[in-house]
């Protein structure tokens, strides 16, 4: 798969520093100047818009060039008269980033480049709520190795990667996902050190660890090329999740922990949540919810069991994702009331099983958020669907450099 995703907008260039000490603020200013460019730029136009020297212009040209930042693409004409001129463009070879995912039907891992291009995408089916944290971050150290792999036979090196987890995250540390049964597990050493093990190219440093929703918010602020710039990303599995992007900028909170939409009360005397509460939404609308107590067939996974059953008409599943959908729609219905947000993207399994879904979550936000009479709410599938976790963490993983090139350029050689 090879679908382009620009990833979120670089900053705004600041105005040139000219003292020796801080080249590398000039280096990323015209680093962003190539990102922000929807076509190849010359180095004629860099000094223009930049404000830069040539000579300066060429000299950082060549340090980006030599770190295969960048690449040399053609010939343009930049809109003068005269001999065409050399092409920069954002390199498709070099450095990119790597996604890793654990969703409620199997593994994932996902490459992308430096352009926001995904140049890998792997998914493993898989039960591993059964199996301990450290077997699943080995499963998906394998998935890891493979995903690098395949993409150095295209001359990109990942040099960084991020976990998507489901549930709040402490500096690598997975407080609670109750989803896959784990609590306090240092889902980063573990994966540090899975990596180890299997002598994987990339660096201990440079695994980072964040909760799914969030990093699927990120993949979709990306995806929509910064035409959504408001909304909020609601991840359904075996737990609920949500991600709130406000004016193109994700509301993590105090500590990265909001969201936590699974548990916002539906039915204050409703059944109890594993949380401790009762009548969380996680308790009507995630997939063991909406399952109730039919067991999942063998080789089969609770998306697809669900996903079949509505598909096949089974009036029990049909019942239950009205209950689902009704329950969604009254805890959304808070949170558009305070935040003013007009689009919900559904995602995870809710992206599979949207249709049945979007109409009783539409009747209560139509009831129940004050505005709605006046600004329609619109309900729709993710547009990455089940892949918008893991796609967000890659693009996560990437964007370290793209905001930080010199670091990148000055890191230390490989041992
Ligand atoms: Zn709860």
């Amino acid at each position: 798969m090879k679908a382009h995703i620009r990833p979120s907008s670089p900053r705004q260039p600041a105005e040139p520093v000219r003292q020796e000490g801080l080249r590398s603020l000039n280096l990323e200013l015209v680093f962003r100047h190539i990102l922000a460019a929807s076509v190849p730029i010359s180095r004629t136009e860099l000094a223009t818009g930049t404000g830069l020297t040539r000579p300066t212009i060429s000299r950082i040209v060549e340090e980006l060039l030599a770190g295969r930042l960048i690449t040399e693409s053609g010939l343009t004409h930049d809109g003068r008269a005269g001999r065409p001129r050399v092409g920069l463009t954002i390199s498709d070879k070099g450095p990119a980033g790597l996604g890793l995912d654990i969703r409620s039907d199997g593994l994932a891992a996902c490459v992308v480049d430096l352009t926001g291009t995904v140049r890998h995408l792997a998914f493993a089916p898989s039960t591993y709520t059964d199996q301990g944290a450290p077997a699943v971050l080995a499963e998906l150290a394998r998935m890891a190795g493979t995903a690098i792999e395949a993409t150095a036979a295209e001359e990109l090196t990942v040099v960084t990667a991020t976990l998507a987890v489901p549930g709040p995250v402490d500096a690598g540390l997975v407080r609670s996902a109750p989803a896959l049964g784990w609590r306090n597990v240092d889902a980063g050493a573990l994966l540090r050190g899975a990596t180890q093990n299997l002598d994987l190219p990339i660096s201990v440093d440079n695994i980072g660890v964040d909760n799914e929703a969030n990093l699927a918010a990120l993949g979709e602020l990306y995806a929509s090329d910064n035409t959504l710039s408001s909304f909020v990303y609601v991840s359904g599995g075996l737990g609920i999740g949500a991600g709130i992007v406000l004016d193109g900028q994700l509301l993590r909170g105090v500590r990265g922990w909001s969201g936590e939409l699974g548990h916002v009360t539906v039915y204050p005397d409703g059944k109890p949540c594993p949380c401790g509460s009762r009548g969380c939404l996680q308790t009507y609308a995630s997939l063991p919810a909406i399952l109730s107590d039919e067991p999942v067939p063998p080789h089969s996974t609770p998306d697809a069991a669900v996903t079949s059953r509505a598909d096949a008409g089974d009036p029990g599943t049909l019942a239950a994702l009205d209950t689902a959908g009704t329950a969604l729609g009254i805890a959304l219905s808070d949170m558009i009331n305070i935040l003013d947000i007009d689009t919900v993207l559904l995602g995870g399994a809710f992206s599979l099983l949207s249709s049945w879904l979007t109409a009783t979550a539409r009747t209560e936000l139509n009831q129940r958020v004050l505005t709605a009479a006046w600004a329609p709410i619109t309900v729709r599938p993710a547009q990455l669907g089940p892949d918008a976790a893991v796609i967000g963490a890659a693009l996560t993983a990437i964007d370290q450099i793209r905001q930080h090139p010199t670091a990148w350029l000055l890191r230390p050689p490989p041992p």
